[in-house]
């Protein structure tokens, strides 16, 4: 294929000189409680490793893709664009998945959602038991890596959820996050092994609720102030 050309007017006159790699751009965040905190239900060494060297990671790779984007743009190098692009994509959407990951979760967490959260599952699912029999399947029938998530889709209004296989979404596009629980064997495997289900069952009791409203009320506020779906 041959070289992109853009019209003149959007051409630079010079070397873009914020050509610096942004090794810093994504920054891993710090865990609002201890890695014990989530016991019996997370173990302490499965917190700590999830999020010191798996998040981490992600974190690292965002990064580096970033940098190695700039790099080639400023080569005029082509060549492996789109691969850097989904490496990009993979990277930022693990950092993204899991900072909102660790908020949903609380040592004071399970039981039931309140106020406007309640009422959305209600009018969404028709009650908070049969959402919870729908997470739950979603959860356990990711196929290989992934996530279950709970969305706002904001051009029905309503909440949805559904699976993103490794990092990438399989959700409708726009929707908002709200909750999600990881399903990589990395997140269950050192305390559950080969049992996912358990690890399901486990997170039921940690889930921040007032966390997922705060995120739903932002959503729906989102997306009724700026208009862009309706
Ligand atoms: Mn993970």
């Amino acid at each position: 294929m041959s070289d992109i050309t853009l019209p003149s007017a959007n051409q630079p006159t010079s070397t873009p000189q914020q050509a610096v790699a942004p090794t810093e751009r994504y920054t891993l965040p710090a865990l609002s409680y201890d890695p014990a905190a989530l016991e019996p239900w997370c173990s302490a060494e499965t917190i700590a490793l999830h999020h010191g060297r798996h998040h981490a990671a992600y974190v690292t790779g965002a990064n580096k893709a970033l940098a190695a984007l700039q790099t080639a743009r400023a080569n005029n190098d082509w060549s492996s664009i789109n691969q850097l692009e989904s490496d990009l994509a993979f990277h930022v959407s693990g950092h993204v998945l899991h900072s909102i990951f660790w908020t949903n979760l609380t040592p004071d967490g399970g039981d039931r959602p309140q106020g406007e959260l309640a009422a959305a599952i209600d009018d969404s699912f028709g009650d908070f038991d049969t959402f919870g029999q729908q997470f739950t399947r979603s959860a356990l029938g990711v196929q290989g890596s992934g996530w279950a998530t709970l969305a706002w889709e904001p051009v029905g209004r309503c909440l949805v959820v559904g699976q993103i296989h490794d990092h990438q979404s399989t959700i409708a596009q726009g929707s908002n996050l709200l909750l999600v629980c990881d399903v990589w064997e990395h997140a269950y495997y050192l305390q559950y092994r080969d049992l996912r289900a358990d690890w399901v069952k486990a997170f039921w009791h940690i889930v921040n609720w007032a966390d997922v409203e705060r995120r739903l009320v932002g959503a729906v506020l989102q997306s009724s102030k700026v208009g862009l779906f309706t």
